[in-house]
């Protein structure tokens, strides 16, 4: 199925030629396999934001919302904005991942788990232009799978947020306090529109995780996760509410709030690996030549770039009379479709047309 969560480096070019004539466009660096890295620059203001998206090539959603962001910047006149802070804008820091629809970089590295290092040239560029511009805030752009429950009695998480940990002990470090309030800030903002879907993730210090370098070095990051929104495959709606977050920290800073503290943030639930992707009762099984009646059937969608477009396959988590997971989705077989009698193996991707048919994504559009 062609979707919309593919964005290959050949749509950015698309997207930065029609950005308007006034944003500063310049090639940063290059990729392992040479494809650019581009710098957006904007505004005249003193406080300084840096922001990367897609580090990790299949996390499209945070990019897209950015291509809305800067024109809304530009073409509604946010004046005050754009007079208060000056953006430094990666919208792609890993272009062949992007391509390849994969988290890693083409070396197979997860740029995310490279700040001590700095082995690959995506890093390298990312850290310079940390170094040259010496920001006031970082944002750190990424997208999360659907296994998210934001808390324990959460729904998805549509969003989460992290303000990456300095150090061992997880100190709250004057940098690590701002990039909190305004995750507070933020969450505030947003909580009535989606009261139980805003998460934040485990703060577990990781120093080649780029967002702790960052803070451990002074600067306030904020991990942006776009996630699940319910049937939104798409990340349509996930791209909606991150922008809404964009919108809802740019405001908060340049109004200088100082309403929020690090316990607003600490009131925020955190994320749980709660979900699967869809639960199909009323299914009988065979497993290994055994045959199973009524079973529920716990699946996660794969996603795998297909001829130019994403598809989500189907693969078998667990299945049992009774299922410890929540799902997205609850699909109870009927009588009809019951007579399908699957065989498979615990862990193994679902590789039957019949059963794709039955339980793709494509059931759920
Ligand atoms: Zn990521």
């Amino acid at each position: 199925m062609n979707c919309k969560r593919y964005l290959p480096p050949e749509q950015i070019e698309i997207l930065l030629g029609d950005l308007p004539k006034e944003i500063k466009k310049e090639k940063l660096g290059q990729s392992v396999n040479g494809l650019p890295i581009h710098l957006l620059q904007l505004g005249t203001g003193e406080c300084k934001v840096l922001m990367w998206s897609q580090m990790h090539g299949n996390e499209t959603t945070t990019t897209k919302a950015l291509f809305n962001l800067i024109p809304w910047l530009v073409q509604h006149n946010q004046k005050a904005l754009l007079d208060h802070f000056t953006f430094y804008i990666i919208p792609q820091l890993n272009p062949d991942g992007a391509k390849a629809y994969t988290r890693l970089n083409a070396n197979k590295v997860d740029l995310n788990r490279d700040a001590i290092h700095l082995s690959q040239p995506e890093s390298k560029v990312l850290c310079a232009l940390f170094e040259g511009v010496n920001p006031d805030y970082a944002l750190n752009l990424h997208g999360q799978r659907t296994i998210y429950g934001a808390g324990s009695i959460g729904e998805a998480a549509t969003l989460s947020f992290l303000a990456p940990s300095a150090d061992l002990e997880r100190s709250v470090t004057p940098a690590r306090a701002k990039a909190m309030t305004a995750i507070a800030a933020i969450h505030h903002a947003l909580k009535e529109e989606l009261p139980k879907g805003i998460g934040r993730y485990d703060d577990q210090f990781n120093p080649n995780c780029v967002g702790d370098s960052f803070t451990q070095a002074g600067t306030p990051t904020l991990l942006f996760e776009a996630g699940h929104f319910s049937n939104d495959y798409q990340r349509e709606k996930a791209k909606e509410f991150i922008l809404k977050s964009y919108k809802a920290l740019l405001y908060h800073l340049l109004k200088g709030e100082e309403k929020f503290t690090p316990e607003h943030y600490f009131d925020i639930p955190e994320n749980s690996k709660a979900y699967v992707d869809l639960i199909v009762s009323n299914l009988d099984l065979k497993d290994r030549g055994v045959l199973y009646k009524n079973q529920s059937v716990a699946l996660q969608y794969e996603e795998e770039l297909k001829e130019g477009g994403v598809i989500f396959k189907p693969t078998l988590k667990a299945y049992g009379k009774e299922l410890s997971f929540k799902a997205h989705r609850y699909v109870t077989l009927s009588a009809e479709e019951k007579d399908t009698v699957l065989e498979f193996s615990i862990d193994k991707t679902i590789d039957s047309p019949k059963f794709n048919k039955l339980f793709s994504v494509k059931r759920l559009n």
